[in-house]
């Protein structure tokens, strides 16, 4: 599962696999989230991410 970060909207998600486009505007402006991204949406998640 790989982290992704839109630079159109700003929204933060995971998906597995390639992604060609952000699943909440649509825009293809995406790229690899940061350290930063990564953490701030664990956080965002928290239920069930450290899990495995
Ligand atoms: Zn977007």
């Amino acid at each position: 599962m790989k982290i992704y970060h839109c630079k159109n909207c700003h929204f933060t998600f995971c998906r597995e696999g390639k992604v060609d486009s952000c699943p909440d505007c649509g825009k293809p402006d995406i790229r690899p989230a940061t350290e930063q991204e990564i953490q701030e949406f664990k956080n965002y998640i928290n239920d069930g991410w450290d899990k495995k």
